[in-house]
Order: structure tokens, then sequence, then C-alpha cells
């Protein structure tokens, strides 16, 4: 349920309502945007007095949500989100490029990688140090050491990082990561969203394999019903019957999601298409729907990566995929 507020509303006057509404046991999430004033109220909306909420001096119009997801909606924050990561933004303005190799495997690589790519243009770094692997007998990732080496790489460069976590109990070791991310396997990993839902980092949530818009934007909701409202979405393609695509980019998500949620949406074109080939035409694409962002994986030698090899780009690649997007970025503006 949401309550728009009149202009001219005063501070006490909503800290009176809001009062009021936690006395029902009920939550209130205050957005002032701005033009408007919205009160969102999450829990048993049937405990409010609709006749008696609309009638209040400071309210103009009380509506039901009918969406399950509330904390993410934009009718709840009508504004778009723009979520702070260690001195940059995602969102608003900004346009983010996450560059990196699929995973760390080395100090000289990741530091190699890291220093190109921010030449080029990347705005943080990606690389895993948790793998999910669908072979156990695949390369892992460097575990510690690898979000140990992530960390000498952003000291060297000021990048911050971006690393996928699998088990909420890895999570001490996730303290100096500037972005969490929940890959596509654990998008419905309900126990780690709650355990993150905890932290107040900005979490990078990617969407399940077979998920539905409905279903990612219910596991943002439980994330953030824990009070961590710093979600960044992540469309990196999903089963379908086609087999020439690792899996088949829904760009449309972007617009889906834009008018569903105020949450930043990124494009990761690497997993989407499992072809360098196919990234960058797929980038400019995203750029051209208005995504947020680009998530890119980059190699310094990808025939002898450890994993996602024939998806990874090399810096020079990566270079002209982001002098591409900057062209559309600026004719989108024009
Ligand atoms: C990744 O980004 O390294 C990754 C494993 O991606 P996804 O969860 O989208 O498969
Ligand atoms: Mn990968």
């Amino acid at each position: 349920m949401i309550a728009v507020l009149k202009n001219g509303a005063t501070d006490k006057q909503i800290e009176g309502i809001i009062e009021w509404i936690h006395t029902l046991g009920l939550e209130v999430h205050l957005s002032k945007g701005h033009y408007q004033t919205i009160l969102g109220i999450i829990g048993d909306t049937q405990k409010v007095d609709e006749d008696l909420l609309s009638g209040l001096e400071i309210v103009e119009s009380v509506k039901r949500i009918s969406e399950p997801f509330k904390s993410a909606n934009r009718k709840f924050h009508p504004d778009d989100s723009v979520i702070k990561v260690s001195g940059t933004e995602v969102g608003g303005d900004a346009f983010t490029f996450i560059a990196g190799p699929c995973s760390v495997e080395s100090e000289e690589q990741i530091i190699g990688i890291a220093k190109e790519v921010k030449a080029l243009g990347a705005t943080m770094l990606r690389g895993g140090a948790f793998k999910p692997r669908t072979s156990p007998y695949d390369f892992q990732g460097l575990k510690a050491e690898g979000i140990e080496l992530l960390l000498e790489a952003k000291k060297e460069t000021g990048l911050p990082i971006v690393t996928e976590i699998m088990n909420a109990n890895h999570l001490p070791m996730f303290e100096e990561v500037d972005v969490i991310q929940v890959g596509a396997r654990n998008m419905q990993n309900f126990e780690l969203l709650k355990e993150l839902g905890r932290t107040r980092k900005p979490i990078l949530l990617k969407r399940g394999l077979a998920n539905t818009i409905k279903e990612w934007l219910m596991s943002a909701e439980y994330i953030m019903a824990g009070g961590n409202e710093n979600i960044i979405l992540c469309e990196r393609g999903i089963r379908t019957f086609e087999t020439y695509t690792r899996n088949t980019l829904d760009i449309s998500a972007v617009s889906v999601l834009k008018e569903l949620t105020h949450l930043p949406v990124i494009i990761d074109p690497s997993h989407a298409t499992g072809a360098a080939k196919y990234v960058k035409p797929m980038a400019l694409a995203a750029a051209a729907a208005g995504a947020a962002g680009l998530m890119i994986e980059v190699h310094n030698d990808p025939v002898h990566a450890l994993c996602d090899g024939p998806q990874s780009l090399t810096p020079a690649q990566f270079g002209e995929v982001a002098e591409g997007v900057n062209k559309i970025l600026t004719a989108l503006k024009a």
C-alpha cells in the first residue's frame, strides 16, 4: 500500500504517520522525491484503515500495490535508485563498465588485466574467487586467496571490486569487497539472500538461468526486506531452446524492469552469448536499450583462460566495446 503525501507535509507530520503505522506492526518505506513524498507500507496492510489514512490532512491519495514485490516496486520509489559503490555510482547519470576475468588465476593475471581495463574505461573490476562450475572436476577458483588478489588489484588501480559469494558462511571474507555478486545459480538461494539483506553491501543480483522477471524481483525483495536496498540487477541471458548462443539475452528485460522497479539494471553480454564475437553487438544493444551498465569478461590470454575463455574479450577488444558504447550514449543524449 502506498500513501502519496501532499506537498508541504512537514517532517513532524510525516514522522507522526510513520509512528502510527509502526504501532500497527507494519514497516514504512519513506521516499522523498523531487516532486512527491511517498510512504510505502509493507506487511499485512489489511490492518490499515484505508479511510482513516486517506482522510488525514497531509495525505493526497492511498493506493494498494497488487504486485508481490513492494520495496523493489517503482510505485514505492518513483525516482531511479542510484547505488553508491566506494566512490562511484551505479544508475542515474552514470554508466558502469565492470570488466575482468571470469576467475582470478594469479597475481600477475589479475593486476595486469585490472590496469589494462582501467586504462580503457572500466569503472569496476570483476573476478571470480569462488566459482560455481557445472563440473566438480573443473577449476573451482582460488577462493580466499582470490579475494586477497582482487584486493591487491584494487590497491594498485583504485578500481572497486565485484566478486561472487556462494555460501553465507563466507561473508567475513567479503568484508572489503565493494560489490557482492549473487550468481545465476544462487538467485533463489533464499537463505543466502536473507543473510545479504542483513548487510549493507551493494549486491549484484544476477537473473537465474530459468527465472521470470517477477521471480527475480522477488529475490531482490528478499534482500530488501532485511533492510539492504543497495541492489543492482544483472541480466545475463536465460535458457531457451536456442543452442547457437550459450543463453538467450533478454534485452527487453531492461525496458520491463525500468517500468516495474527503481533498481538499476546492467547487462552481462558475455555469459548471455558465450561467444566473444557476439559481445560487442549485444553490449551496444544494451546501451541503446537504456541499461545502466555492462559486465564484460576480459582476459589477457583468452585461449588459456581457466574458465569461460571462448566468451572472454582481450583488453583491446574491451576497449573497442567501451568506445562503441560511449558513442551510443552520446547519441542518446543528443
Ligand atoms: C560469473 O559472472 O562469473 C558467473 C558465474 O555468472 P552467472 O552466474 O551469470 O553464470
Ligand atoms: Mn564466467
